[in-house]
């Protein structure tokens, strides 16, 4: 018997689609809805820089409106955005893509993560994610049609995926492997060593590999490998690249796909059918950003690593085991020392002391006892969620440190056009970054 036929003979009311059904809704959301009504929250929960986007990049939107640039663009993207982003890629990794057959501008990463598995995947098709990753990874996969089939990852070897355990789960139906590095949630980074090994798994087992580098310009410690630009990756690896991040420019919805040209080909049918084209005014915001937003990227990343070292400190001072995240905005501690589990603690955390942490278990099995901190807000708001992290934790019996201190010879982020405040933030907020 069918599932869909079994389904109508249990009598189910259902009418959407049994890929729909199989999904749960992000493990984020219930948080989010205790959090609108509450007042004084201090929110280490969403995935999203406080910086608003710098201004020369919303002043060539604007100037974009003014001059009526209001239409669809072509379906690929600007022309010139694709130039802009094939030369970005060429001088930053010294890897070759064409403007027009192997770049597509999309709706963000998240666009490009949705083409990437439609694009590849047949019904049934396995693909290898580590766990834990980014929540929409497993929906993307499992609405392709295709199977997740899990890698662990540990937090005593840094949360880093290895190629001997993405070696044990390859079947003859694995498809492709898919990598979130730097890692959300966990802040871990894979070395050019590590990943020219997952590499030849690749083509020993001709895998394709999608390749989310949307954390790419977060790195602290060392410089990021691009992974299409490994020996013989190009022509095996869809490249998902973004400005969410880099550039703080979450809400414009803007990224881009790289891949070899039949890959491209076959994301672009879907893409034109699906989404057209991203918005023109964020492409122009997009294309200021890749031209001229490179000191931008730069004083946020300090300001980053700043308030990764504050967090890391405190949360450690505090009595938590906390890995050292090495990119991407997030620390992700055990917090096994609390006696709870990650879901009571985020929950008891937030109705006691007013601080939004995600509980790990949402982002995969092997998150379980740890919760995520995103350190992209103020010191002085982690400065004070620390400290209410520790009456909540002396309640519980942790011993707690004091405070750390730090370097507080903050760049002027204003003077150099990134505000902070003043700007309409917390509406709506996303409930998956
Ligand atoms: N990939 C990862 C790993 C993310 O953390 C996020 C957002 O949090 C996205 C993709 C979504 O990016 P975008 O805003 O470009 O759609």
């Amino acid at each position: 018997m069918s599932v869909r036929a079994d389904r109508i003979d249990r009598g189910s009311a259902s009418r959407l689609s049994d890929r729909v059904e199989s999904i749960a809704p992000s493990g984020i959301r219930k948080f989010f809805d205790l959090i609108a009504t509450m007042d004084g929250v201090i929110s280490l929960g969403v995935g999203e820089p406080d910086f608003t986007t710098p201004w020369h990049i919303r002043e060539a939107a604007i100037y974009s409106l003014e001059r009526g640039y209001t239409m669809y663009t072509s379906n690929s993207g600007l022309p010139e955005l694709r130039r802009a982003i094939s030369r970005h890629l060429a001088e930053r990794y010294a890897i070759e893509y064409d403007w027009d057959s192997e770049l597509l501008v999309t709706v963000g990463v998240s666009e490009g993560l949705d083409l990437a598995a439609r694009a590849i995947i047949d019904p049934g098709d396995e693909v290898i994610v580590p766990d834990p990753g980014y929540v929409s990874y497993q929906p993307c996969v499992t609405l392709a049609g295709g199977v997740v089939v899990p890698v662990p990852t540990r937090e005593a070897d840094e949360f880093k995926v290895r190629a001997a355990e993405i070696a044990c789960r390859v079947t003859p139906r694995t498809k492709a492997i898919l990598l979130g590095y730097p890692n959300n949630p966990t802040g871990a980074v894979l070395s050019r060593a590590e990943l020219l090994e997952i590499a030849n798994l690749a083509i020993k087992h001709d895998l394709l590999v999608i390749a989310d580098e949307i954390y790419d310009r977060l790195i602290y410690d060392g410089e990021h490998t691009c992974f299409a630009s490994l020996p013989g990756m190009k022509e095996r690896t869809i490249l998902l690249g973004g400005f969410s991040k880099a550039y703080a420019m979450t809400g414009w919805r803007v990224g881009y796909v790289a891949a070899p040209a039949d890959l491209l080909a076959g994301m672009h049918k879907i893409h034109q059918y699906t989404a057209l084209c991203a918005p023109m005014m964020s492409q122009k915001a997009a294309l200021e950003a890749i031209r001229a937003g490179e000191p931008d990227v730069r004083l946020m990343v300090d300001e980053y690593d700043r308030r990764r070292r504050l967090m890391v400190k405190g949360l450690r001072d505090l009595g938590l085991s906390c890995f050292e995240p090495r990119g991407a905005f997030y620390t992700f501690p055990a917090v096994g020392a609390s006696g709870l589990d990650d879901e009571a603690f985020a929950e008891q955390l937030l109705i006691e002391e007013k601080v939004a942490v995600v509980p790990g278990s949402a982002f995969g099995e092997c998150g379980r006892g740890h919760v995520r901190c995103c350190y992209a807000t103020s010191t002085e708001r982690i400065r004070e969620a620390l400290s209410r992290i520790g009456r909540f934790l002396e309640r519980r019996g942790v011993v707690a440190g004091s405070l750390p201190m730090v370097d507080e010879t903050s760049v002027t982020l204003t003077d150099a056009g990134l505000a902070t405040t003043g700007a309409p933030r917390g509406e709506g907020r996303s409930e998956i970054g």
